[in-house]
């Protein structure tokens, strides 16, 4: 490792760590609420709320911290070269398999590491605050599902990226960056069809009120939209929430269930106002756009890393020796962590624009503020988080400027 990797890593690492800490600082002294929303919401309401995301931040961030201490111990203490060797003589120096073998490896003991916290977040927290209607077998069911499925997507990116950096020793970055931009939006295609399936079920929306709703909105907003769906979300969930999803042909609005059976039709048509809004101003491919040139820019940056850490590994022919997988992930958990200001904010911008839309389109703020009291009330979402909060880690705005957005179209 050159002096000046040396550098990068420990100013990555600290920035890291700094970050964390102020995180950890905020979560346990969030300081008041601004008094204005006392208008909308109790004390206590506010502090229970707080206390439940109180528990869900720490245990986020300690999964973070506990994987990001587990890939510098395997790098500092040389066991990732050590195993990397290990599996090359099992597989009889055979490449590939041994690449497989060690990502699979070293993902199965980053979700080890993660297990506790994910678990407990997942399955005990949720239960004890009422939200989970699931069982711990389906619990399990899911994390396996999901996990698989992760593993297989990874593992494919992984030998695609060490088979590229054989072919392309100089400009792999680049090619890679390509790869995985073509790769999100066929997978953002496919996503609706196929994986979401493997999760819930869905049924388009039936003949009735909220149908009629739907009509009149999507032609205010100019949109051709085929059908909304229902999802099955109350099998694990008493939380109520939609999303857009999909692009081109698969582009739809899912709504779950726990929404239209719990929450007034004025609320609902608020929810599919804010969906459509998302739709008709492209948001999904927009963000798609800037996550482009967020592959190029990381991996560009993970190139220029890597070829001064591994001098003497980088500078050999054919793919990097798979124990370069360690620092690899190292790097892109410490920078996906530190680029989320980024993408919260982006994410955020197109929030506020969403719920801006959605009230031209509704023409109620009432409905709007009162949706999400109720939002905000029955799912414990901070009402409003500290700034610093905010600024790491929210993709929506807070409850709270959210409402004081609708008060402002009501004056
Ligand atoms: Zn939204």
């Amino acid at each position: 490792m050159t002096s000046k990797a040396g550098l990068v890593w420990s100013i990555l690492l600290i920035t890291a760590g700094i970050v964390s800490l102020a995180f950890i600082f905020y979560t346990l002294f969030p300081g008041k609420v601004p008094s204005v929303a006392g208008q909308y919401f109790t004390p206590s309401e506010i502090e229970r709320a707080r206390h439940y995301q109180q528990i869900m931040r720490l245990l986020g961030v300690m999964a973070f911290l506990a994987q990001v201490v587990c890939l510098v111990w395997l790098v500092a203490s040389t066991r990732a070269m050590a195993w990397s060797d290990t599996v090359l003589r099992i597989t009889g120096g055979r490449y590939y398999p041994a690449l497989i073998i060690y990502f699979i490896l070293i993902w199965i003991l980053l979700k080890v590491v993660a297990l506790p916290f994910n678990f407990y977040g997942g399955f005990i927290v949720q239960h004890q605050w009422g939200f989970s209607t699931q069982n711990l077998g389906s619990w399990w069911m899911d994390y396996l599902k999901g996990g698989v499925l992760e593993l297989v997507l990874a593992g494919i990116g992984v030998t695609l990226l060490f088979w590229s950096s054989g072919r392309w020793p100089h400009t792999w970055w680049a090619v890679a960056a390509l790869f995985l931009s073509g790769w999100l939006f066929i997978s953002t295609f496919l996503w609706p069809l196929l994986v979401a399936p493997l999760f819930n079920r869905f049924q388009p929306i039936e003949e009735g009120p909220v149908k009629t709703t739907v009509d009149r909105l999507a032609e205010r907003a100019g949109l051709k939209i085929k059908e909304i769906l229902v999802m099955d979300a109350s099998r694990r969930t008493t939380k109520a929430n939609a999303y857009f999803t999909g692009l081109g042909s698969t582009k739809r609005i899912v709504l779950y269930d726990n929404l239209l059976k719990n929450y007034p039709l004025e609320e609902v048509e608020a929810v599919i106002a804010h969906e459509m809004a998302h739709w008709q101003r492209g948001h999904i491919f927009r963000s798609l756009l800037w996550s482009v040139g967020a592959n190029f820019l990381l991996l560009g940056m993970l190139y220029a890393v890597l070829k001064i850490t591994f001098t003497y590994e980088i500078a050999r022919p054919g793919p990097y020796p798979p124990h370069l997988l360690v620092a690899t992930l190292l790097f892109l958990q410490l920078v996906s962590f530190l680029g989320q200001p980024l993408q919260n904010a982006i994410s955020r911008h197109y929030e506020r624009e969403a719920d801006r839309v959605a009230l031209q389109l509704t023409g109620n703020p009432d409905a709007m503020i009162r949706l999400h009291i109720d939002l905000a009330r029955k799912n414990l979402s901070d009402i409003a988080p500290p700034p610093f909060i905010t600024w790491l880690t929210a993709s929506h705005p807070s409850p709270l400027e959210r409402i004081r957005e609708a008060e402002e179209v009501t004056r």
